[in-house]
Order: structure tokens, then sequence, then C-alpha cells
């Protein structure tokens, strides 16, 4: 079973009413969120962010070290000028380590998939609060970014649907 036909039956719903085909490519609100990909997070919703007004970058984690091609594109190509880090409770990334991923990867797809990984660092992180900062000093810290903007970070609760900010 794939869900593939849902999301274009959902898609043809969604095209039928679209009415925004006309915004600038430029994020109106010149802001990058560098957020987890947890499904229980909608970035939109949460931040009252419309269809053209911010970047928003995930990953496993929402981690700065993952996201510095897309920020450095983001902020010199398209003129966002603020970034806020938004990792969250209950982070699959808590629940592993580099070391248990490459052996899932080397038993359950195979030894290329071995090889490849014994290069890669998964990121993952014990220390949720931690992790926050390190990436916020990772983007103020990056040569490839401007250092004069606003980083901000923030824990976003599963639970209640609240930032908590890091500071
Ligand atoms: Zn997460």
């Amino acid at each position: 079973m794939v869900v593939l036909p849902e999301l274009l039956a959902a898609n043809e719903r969604y095209a039928a009413e679209f009415a925004k085909g006309d915004l600038p490519m430029p994020p109106a609100r010149k802001v990058a969120i560098l957020v987890c990909m947890d499904a229980r997070i909608d970035p939109a919703k949460a931040l009252g962010l419309e269809e053209g007004d911010a970047h928003v970058i995930r990953n496993a984690g929402g981690r700065a070290a993952d996201a510095l091609r897309s920020l450095a594109i983001s902020q010199e190509l398209l003129g966002t000028r603020e970034v806020v880090v938004i990792h969250h409770t209950d982070c699959g990334m808590l629940t592993f380590t580099n070391d248990d991923i490459r052996q899932r990867l080397a038993d359950n797809v195979g030894d290329a998939a071995a090889a490849q990984a014994a290069g890669i660092d998964f990121l993952p992180f014990a220390d949720l609060e931690q992790s926050v900062r390190d990436d916020v000093a990772l983007i103020q810290s990056s040569p490839l970014l401007h250092n004069d903007i606003a980083v901000s970070g923030f824990i976003y609760d599963v639970h209640s649907g609240r930032l908590n900010r890091v500071d």
C-alpha cells in the first residue's frame, strides 16, 4: 500500500482553490526557520506562517550542520536576515547513537550502506537544550552566514504545542 494516491487527490482539491500563484520568491518576512522533520510539528500552523512568508528548512533533529547549505542560499540569494532554530520534546534524535544507526543500516540495508554510514555523522543528541545551543552557536559562527543577524533557539513541546526559548 502506498499513500501516493491519497496525496494526489488532496493536491487536486488544494490546487482547485489555490489563489497564491503570484508570490515573489524571496520570503516576505525575511526569516528562515530550521526545524525537525518530526511529523507532529506543523511549522506553518504553529508559527502563523502563510505561503511566501518564510523558508522552512527541515531535517532529522533540525540540525544546523545539515542545513548550512540551505541557510547560505536563503541569506545570500533570497534575503533572509533572521534564523529561528526549533528542536522539540520527544525527538527521535534522543533515541539512538551513531553506532546504533550504523549497525542497523549494516544489518538491514547492506554492506554498501554500512561503508557509507561509517563516514556520516547522523547528528543524534542526548541533551535537548544543549543541542539547541550548539546549533544556534554553529549558525552564529558559520563563515558561510551573515554574523549580524538574529539567531534564536527554541524547544517545541509536542504535548502543548508551545515554544519554549532556550538561552
Ligand atoms: Zn525530532
